[in-house]
């Protein structure tokens, strides 16, 4: 059984949230890391105790990442698919690159900030959510998504 922590520093807005997800900070407190390993979640936050393994993002952060990397390879692609002076094998290897690169750089951020948007909803097993813990509005009390 883990201690009871001090009042953690709670996040204000959905967007304060997925920001500390995002940096790979407890989306909660913002005073430990997310993450354990690339893409695994700590089990629970040293600082405020947050279980995190409740978590399921499954292929959303994936999405994502493919999503993001789409809309910025888009204009590169067009950019070097034009250009005479390079060869399709080279075109071809610096499209695979880049892809994978920007694919790897943003698939943790966007983990963190799905673990926090589906802890700031309250969705799966965090109940309550961290919308309603943040700004204390206790369950069936108006405006609470739980009411
Ligand atoms: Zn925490």
């Amino acid at each position: 059984m883990l201690a009871p922590a001090a009042q953690p520093d709670l996040p204000q807005s959905l967007r304060g949230a997925i920001w500390r997800g995002v940096k790979g900070e407890c989306p909660r407190c913002g005073a430990a890391r997310l993450f354990a390993k690339f893409l695994r979640p700590v089990s629970h936050c040293p600082a405020c105790h947050q279980d995190w393994s409740l978590h399921q993002a499954d292929d959303f952060p994936p999405y994502v990442s493919i999503f993001l990397t789409g809309h910025l390879l888009a204009p590169v692609m067009i950019m070097i698919g034009g250009s005479a002076a390079l060869s399709l094998g080279a075109k071809t290897a610096i499209a695979m690159v880049l892809a994978a690169i920007l694919m790897l750089s943003f698939l943790q951020p966007a983990k963190g900030g799905v673990i926090a948007l589906q802890w700031w909803m309250g969705m799966h097993g965090f109940a309550p959510g961290g919308k309603i813990e943040a700004l204390a509005l206790p369950k069936g009390e108006p405006g609470s998504p739980w009411a």
